[in-house]
Formats: C-alpha cells, sequence, structure tokens
C-alpha cells in the first residue's frame, strides 16, 4: 500500500496545518483504503482563509479587466498542463474513470477560464433613458466581494471550476470548501495555480465538514455571497444560514429527471439516450435522467432494448481504459443506494435488470453497484420520487403527451428533462410545458460552457455556465449623475 498522503490548506498564499490539529481520513473507493488526511477546519481557519480573500478584493476588482482575464486565461493553461495528475486524483478520490475525466479538464473545464477570461472586458453595463431631465443614468455591474463556494462530492473539480471560474473573472474572491469526500483533488488544483500570477487571497480552500466548516464560512461577516452545489437538505440549511446575514444565494441541488420516451420516438437512439443517461457515471450525477416515462405500449419492447444495452456493461477498475462503469465514490452513499434498492423492491416495484453490489475482478475491494432497472414504478413511490444519486432507473407507464407532463412535473425537483420524438414541433411542445431548467430532445447529457445549466423548483435558483453564469456573481449599480444643476431647495 502507498504512503497515504497528509495534505494542508490554502489560505493567504500558503498551506497551513487546520488550527485543531486534526486531519480526516480520505478513501480510495475502489481499494476501500484509506489514501489521503484532509485538514479539519475550523472557524480560526476559515477567518484566516477570509481575511485574506476581503484583503485580496480591491486590488483584484481593481485590476484593469483584460489584465484581470490574463490572470483567469493562465489558470486554464494551468489546468491543462497538470490534467493528467488531478484526473489521478480525482479517480482515486472520487472514482472518476480515468479516461474521462483527464480529457475533460484539458478541454470543456478548461474552456470554462477561457470563456470567462475572456468575458471580463464584455459584460457592458447601458446608460438609461430616464424620465429625469438633466441626468445622465448609467448602469455597471460589480461584484460582490470575497464569496464562499461549497461543493458536492461528485464531479468535485467540474463543480469547482463552474463556481470559481466566473467568481474570479467577475472580479470577486473565492474562499472555497470541497465535500468532507472529495477534497484532495480541489487542494491540487491549487498547487497548480500556484504556478500562476494569481495574486495572494483571490483563492483560498478551506476542508472540513458541512456544519463544523461549511457554516462558519457562510455565517462569515465578510462572506458576501454563497454558491452552492449539493443535496436539497444541505442547500436549505445552507440558505438558512445566509439568510440570516441576507446574502445572496446560488444554489445547484438535485434532481430526479424524466426521460420521456413517446409513442412515435426512434427507440434506439431514446435507448442509447436513456442508458448514457445514468449509467456511465453510476448515477452519480445531477442531471441523471433516473426515471424513464414511456408511452404505455413501447414499455416492454423499450425496457428490452434499455436491458440489453446496459447488460454486458464492464464494471472495473476506473483507471482501466476498459472499464465503462466506475465505483460509487464513497461508502455511506454505497449503502444508501442499496437501500433505495431494498426499499423499491419493498414498495413492490420488480427488478428487471442488476440490484446487487458487485466485486469487479479489477477491484474487489470496491464499492460497486450493478445497472439497476426496476419496471412498474407508480408516480407515489419513493423510488419515482426521491433522487438515488445512483445507477438506479425507475421505469413509469404513461398513456398520452398530457399524461407525460403531468407525472413528469409531479416531482419536487425541476433539474432536467429529456424527450425522445421524431417529431421536433411536438418536442419543443413538450419542452415548454416540462418545469425544467434544462431539456434535451433527442440527445441527453450534453452540456457546454456557453449554456446556462440550473434548477427550477427544489432543483436549485440562480445558473452556472454561459452568460448568466457570470452574472450570478455580479450586482448592478445604477448611477445618477446631473448634467444640469438638479437639486432644488426642497423648502424653498
Ligand atoms: P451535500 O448537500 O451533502 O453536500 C454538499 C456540500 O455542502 C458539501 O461540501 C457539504 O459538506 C456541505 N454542507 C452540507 N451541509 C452543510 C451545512 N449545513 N452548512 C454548510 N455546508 C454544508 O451534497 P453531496 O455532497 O452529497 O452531493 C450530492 C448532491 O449534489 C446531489 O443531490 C446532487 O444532485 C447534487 N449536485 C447538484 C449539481 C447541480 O449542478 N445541480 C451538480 C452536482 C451535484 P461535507 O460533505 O463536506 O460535510
Amino acid at each position: 500500500m502507498a504512503a497515504v498522503k497528509s495534505y494542508h490548506y490554502f489560505a493567504d498564499n500558503g498551506w497551513h496545518e487546520p488550527a485543531s490539529r486534526t486531519w480526516f481520513d480520505s478513501f480510495n473507493p475502489t481499494t476501500g483504503e484509506v489514501w489521503a488526511y484532509i485538514p479539519r477546519c475550523n472557524a480560526e481557519d476559515i477567518d484566516r482563509a477570509v481575511q485574506a480573500a476581503h484583503a485580496a478584493f480591491d486590488p483584484w476588482r481593481r485590476l484593469l479587466p483584460s489584465a484581470r482575464g490574463n490572470v483567469v486565461r493562465k489558470l486554464g493553461d494551468a489546468l491543462i498542463d497538470h490534467a493528467e495528475s488531478l484526473g489521478a486524483i480525482e479517480t482515486r478520490d472520487n472514482g472518476k474513470k480515468t479516461v474521462d475525466i483527464t480529457p475533460a479538464l484539458k478541454t470543456w473545464l478548461a474552456d470554462s477560464f477561457y470563456y470567462y477570461a475572456g468575458l471580463c472586458d464584455k459584460l457592458e453595463g447601458s446608460v438609461i433613458p430616464v424620465d429625469a431631465p438633466g441626468i445622465l443614468n448609467y448602469t455597471k455591474h460589480e461584484p460582490f466581494g470575497a464569496v464562499a463556494c461549497i461543493t458536492a462530492w461528485n464531479s468535485p473539480l467540474l463543480v469547482a471550476i463552474w463556481k470559481i471560474a466566473p467568481a474570479l473573472a467577475a472580479g470577486n474572491t473565492v474562499v472555497i470548501k470541497p465535500s468532507e469526500h472529495a477534497s484532495a483533488s480541489m487542494l491540487a488544483l491549487m498547487e497548480a495555480f500556484q504556478e500562476t500570477d494569481l495574486p495572494t487571497g483571490v483563492l483560498n480552500v478551506v476542508t472540513g465538514f458541512g456544519e463544523e466548516t461549511g457554516e462558519p464560512l457562510i455565517s462569515h461577516p465578510l462572506i458576501r455571497l454563497v454558491s452552492f452545489t449539493g443535496g436539497v437538505a444541505g442547500g436549505s440549511a445552507v440558505a438558512m444560514a445566509a439568510s440570516r446575514q441576507v446574502k445572496p444565494v446560488i444554489m445547484e441541488l438535485g434532481g430526479k429527471s424524466p426521460q420521456i420516451v413517446l409513442g412515435d420516438a426512434d427507440l434506439n437512439l431514446a435507448a442509447n439516450g436513456i442508458a448514457t443517461g445514468i449509467f456511465p457515471p453510476a448515477g452519480q450525477t445531477c442531471i441523471a435522467g433516473s426515471r424513464l416515462l414511456v408511452q404505455r405500449e413501447l414499455h416492454d419492447k423499450l425496457v428490452d432494448i434499455v436491458c440489453n444495452i446496459v447488460r454486458p456493461a464492464r464494471l472495473g477498475h476506473p483507471e482501466n481504459a476498459d472499464t465503462q462503469i466506475g465505483p460509487i465514490a464513497n461508502e455511506p452513499h454505497f449503502r444508501r443506494i442499496l437501500e433505495h434498492i431494498k426499499e423499491a423492491k419493498d414498495e413492490g416495484a420488480r427488478l428487471v435488470l442488476g440490484g446487487n453490489a458487485v466485486q469487479p475482478d479489477s477491484a474487489p475491494n470496491g464499492w460497486f453497484i450493478e445497472p439497476t432497472i426496476f419496471t412498474d414504478v407508480t408516480p407515489d413511490m419513493r423510488l419515482a420520487r426521491e433522487e438515488v444519486f445512483g445507477p438506479v432507473l425507475a421505469v413509469v407507464p404513461f398513456d398520452s403527451e398530457e399524461d407525460a407532463i403531468r407525472i413528469a412535473n409531479d416531482s419536487k425537483f425541476g433539474l432536467a428533462a429529456g424527450v425522445w420524438t421524431r417529431d421536433s414541433a411536438r418536442g419543443i411542445r413538450m419542452a415548454e410545458r416540462i418545469a425544467a431548467g434544462t431539456v434535451y430532445i433527442n440527445n441527453y447529457f450534453n452540456a457546454t460552457t456557453q449554456s446556462p445549466v440550473g434548477g427550477y423548483k427544489q432543483s436549485g435558483y440562480g445558473r452556472e455556465n454561459g452568460i448568466e453564469g457570470m452574472k450570478a456573481f455580479l450586482q448592478t449599480k445604477s448611477v445618477w449623475l446631473a448634467t444640469e444643476p438638479n437639486q432644488p431647495n426642497p423648502f424653498a
């Protein structure tokens, strides 16, 4: 067994031991072994990081926009330079398949920095034709100050970069707290960024647990905005803590996204999309298409095709190039998914594929669960309502377009949806009626930096990616300038 790596946290351009002098274990989900020790930061560490971010804010926001853009662009270069080692850490810490994560870091995640670097000098205010003679009124977009980013474990670097790139480009400084289950890659990213011109205090990384580390970060009086990615329970606790000081929050939460297959769909195409939409990351993605709503007469045929596509999938060591599905990222979550499966059986859903924990030859001690499909799921079952965040697909039949919309929208979530039909106009009609932040028609899972993502209902609010992703980190100031004497004596 390799030596266990012990990390420090990063604040004010330096690496520090936590004030508590305690570390917690980070596990490799492929082996079940501890591979790293992560600092357990407390309020004292948070204060150091936030003070640094606060002190760095004014010079950072005052940098010429193109100069700030150049610094942000170099973060993208550093990401590409270190993609192999960062990818290896995500594989070890979180079970991400190396064949997926390393190329993703080099391409569209690096693009996130390039895209927002390019926007630094392009988000213009406006001159407003106000009903006020002798006044020039204009607006400008200004950063908030030191902002807190709190992230989930499923795609640690992706989730972090979607926040850091626009937040910094907008002129904010950042303190980020990754998930207790997957902190190492963010610390390693910070090491890579130290080779760039990023000024002291502009980006700081604290690690630890939600309530012990996250809560004091959100509640620190010098934090001006909170951007959160995680589950509904965590998000709601974070929003409540932020509301005590009236801090704006951006919430990227979970989903129970429907994939709707209409009677005129190309079934093979739809089946590919359904399998792609949930199983390759073992369902551990917020937009997983975890509810399959299918026109009743196609039900048996479609379920057969999907099962045939998924059955041969190779589960295994995420470092192996031929692995198609990696492990569940942490043991508590692995156990939760198995509980969901047991509960679905108890509720009367019919298991037609998978349903078990497995030990692949290449990783016999890892936390793996077979791709699992349940039919005979009714919309009131927990399996149809709660996010499993695992490789578990619930199939629900419907009888009409109207019925499909009703079932799709009968959810507390509204993150994403898929519609499969040969009739584009019908697809658009459905897209307009589905309450979700993203709707895919005849495809699923596409995401690029340019297009905004975010939730409706309990899937959250605010948007990441696209121009909106940067505007979320900006506030608007309206300036009123008198162009002629404009302030009469009110008592004359
Ligand atoms: P959690 O909500 O458990 O945790 C998310 C982050 O919040 C972690 O860093 C966690 O700390 C922290 N946290 C939890 N409670 C508090 C609190 N009271 N105060 C401050 N911080 C807190 O989510 P998971 O990590 O389990 O992630 C899975 C969820 O994330 C799923 O629901 C998934 O759908 C969602 N997600 C949404 C995405 C989107 O873009 N919409 C993208 C990716 C995931 P710690 O864990 O360290 O204790």
